[in-house]
């Protein structure tokens, strides 16, 4: 057995606790048997320890674990207004070995909870796990940042991103990094368009009270996307550790912006009319409970950014993600720039010199390819070479749960790598609230304003 750590969850009554935090310690356990894992709730629900024993029982049984449940048998859970300082130093008290606070919290919740920290002693080794948002802009980002490194080390800090799991990144690297085929062209000088796209068939699901004040830029580009774009424009990291890897990503970040500086003719947005998905009809946005129609968030965003160094300048990369679409689509997109026709030559000129294009979750790669075939050999058509990446056995949460336990901080998003994220996109948020660029619509159930699809090509 591995000495004990304390994950003390503070939220554990609240909505990611139940659904994902709980569900990747029941497979985080039965994948990892010698792991000794003492486990705590704290919030502001008046649970007893029964009740929170069963909601530990309950997220266990939807992974098949329930024979893991005896390894946290003794859990117990505490009322307490975690912004408290004498609640929260009461709930460390007494600990033994490692500890782990997993803030599932409101965002301004956190925030508060960390200022009481400050000054309340920590075990040595303290990691601190915060879910985004961190922040609301690239100051309160860069304040929070400060305040958690008043608390612990930087390398004591997890900014979970579960977007990208482990496995996700590692199969992305392992394209670009490990082909010749694939790195020599992996630049401007071949490359014309990338594309990340995120489109989720859900719609709000009843999260208005988080969704509304965050909105489809907020809620996945500034946070998820553009991690994504960080590993497909960053340079080869020297290795894969937390201080290469995280260098190389916040390069790339740090060189990259909306085209032009001009929200007005690089971004969109646009928001769900009333529509059906499957069998299921959706209400328009405006009219879902506990929204606020004058708020304007938007449930569909797209923005075109350049990363401006020697290997990209001059490409777009397209982001866009959103929700209540037709169909789920997480993919990367990139288009090659076509090479030249030969004149007199094959007929059925290529648009560009080939896709390819990795779908995330089941991941996978398509090589599209202009090839020769049908009965005329001098005619050319599109042909796709397919294949599934590594799988990644676990849930994305166990992924991360499992880094967290290890003070494995490689795939958290460093402190300056979350505030570059907001510089990205605050030209967009800003253009967006004076109203400069037009909320746009689109039905549920649909793929989006019409000439969306057309304007980047994708053919997913
Ligand atoms: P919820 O509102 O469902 O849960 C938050 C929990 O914190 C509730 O149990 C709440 O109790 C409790 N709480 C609030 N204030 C205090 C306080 N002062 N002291 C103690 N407990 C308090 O939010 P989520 O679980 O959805 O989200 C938590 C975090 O995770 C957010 O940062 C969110 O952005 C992030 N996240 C959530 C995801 C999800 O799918 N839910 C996905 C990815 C990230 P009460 O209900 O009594 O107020």
């Amino acid at each position: 057995m591995t000495t004990p750590t304390t994950l003390l969850i503070l939220g554990a009554s609240g909505d990611l606790t139940s659904r994902l935090l709980l569900p990747a310690i029941a497979q985080l356990l039965q994948r990892q048997p010698d792991r000794a894992l003492v486990l705590r709730g704290a919030g502001s629900d008046d649970w007893s320890d029964e009740r929170w024993q069963e909601a530990v029982r309950t997220a266990f049984a939807t992974v098949g674990a329930e024979d893991q449940v005896a390894r946290v048998a003794g859990s117990t859970y505490t009322k307490a207004d975690v912004t408290d300082r004498d609640a929260l130093a009461g709930l460390i008290a007494g600990v033994e070995g490692s500890l782990v606070i997993y803030f599932a919290l409101p965002p301004a919740v956190t925030v508060a909870a960390c200022e009481k920290l400050v000054d309340i002693p920590l075990p040595a080794g303290t990691v601190l796990a915060l879910e985004k948002p961190f922040g609301s802009d690239e100051q309160s980002a860069a304040a929070l940042n400060a305040l958690v490194t008043r608390i612990v080390p930087e390398n004591q800090v997890f900014r979970v991103d579960h977007f990208l799991g482990r496995s996700t990144i590692l199969n992305i690297m392992g394209v670009r990094f490990a082909n010749r085929l694939v790195e020599p062209v992996w630049s401007a000088d071949h490359v014309e368009k990338v594309l990340i796209r995120y489109d989720e068939a859900l719609a709000l699901e009843n999260r208005a009270r988080y969704y509304d004040k965050a909105g489809a830029l907020v809620d996945m580009i500034q946070s998820h996307l553009l991690q994504v774009l960080a590993i497909v424009a960053m340079e080869q990291p020297a290795d894969l550790d937390e201080i290469d890897l995280r260098d190389a990503m916040a390069a790339a970040l740090r060189a990259t912006r909306i085209v032009g500086d001009d929200p007005a003719r690089s971004t969109r947005r646009a928001r769900y009319t009333a529509g059906t998905i499957g069998e299921r009809s959706i209400p328009a946005y405006t009219d879902e409970q506990g929204v606020d129609p004058a708020r304007g968030t938007e449930t569909l965003a797209e923005i075109t950014c350049e990363v401006d160094t020697a290997r990209w300048a001059g490409v777009p990369f397209t982001l866009r993600s959103g929700k209540a679409l037709g169909d789920r689509c997480a993919e990367i997109v990139v288009t090659f720039r076509p090479v030249r026709h030969i004149p007199g030559g094959l007929t059925g000129r290529p648009a560009d010199g080939g896709v390819l294009r990795f779908s995330l979750g089941p991941d996978r790669i398509d090589l599209e390819l202009n090839v020769n075939g049908g009965d005329d050999p001098f005619a050319l058509r599109r042909d796709v070479l397919s294949t599934g990446l590594g799988k990644g056995t676990l849930l994305a949460y166990t992924e991360v749960l499992s880094e967290i336990l290890d003070g494995d901080v490689a795939l958290s998003v460093r402190g300056d790598a979350a505030e570059q994220c907001w510089r990205i996109i605050q030209p967009a948020l800003d253009a967006w609230r004076s109203g400069a660029v037009p909320m746009e619509e689109y039905a549920a159930g649909s793929r989006g304003p019409d000439d969306w699809q057309t304007s980047h090509g994708t053919t997913a």
